[in-house]
């Protein structure tokens, strides 16, 4: 436990990995750390706050949220950024270990 906000990895889609959806939204994708039920928020934080790192465009800082679902708040850090399906796979590959513990 790290207190009261638990975190987790948040995604945000861009260029070919958010083609297929209105070009208006701007979201972070998110599992709740608290009851697992899929969330999104609205990106606020400017991409030039997001860094290279591990191989990723990251937000480190990440952003607060609240679960629809449970109603707790939450971290969404660190966030990602997914330019397309090849990112998307490297993702999942590299973050699905911690999404399975925090999932508990
Ligand atoms: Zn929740």
């Amino acid at each position: 436990m790290k207190g009261s906000s638990l975190e987790t990895v948040g995604v945000r889609y861009t260029g070919w990995a958010a083609l297929n959806r209105d070009p208006l939204e701007d979201l972070v994708e998110y599992t709740c750390p608290h009851c697992g039920a899929h969330g999104t928020k609205a990106a606020r934080r400017p991409r030039s706050e997001y860094h290279f790192t591990d191989g990723f465009v990251q937000d480190l800082h990440g952003e607060m949220s609240m679960c629809r679902n449970c109603r707790k708040s939450l971290r969404v850090s660190p966030v990602v950024l997914l330019h397309d399906r090849d990112e998307q796979r490297r993702f999942n590959a590299v973050f699905s270990a911690d999404l399975e513990v925090s999932k508990n």
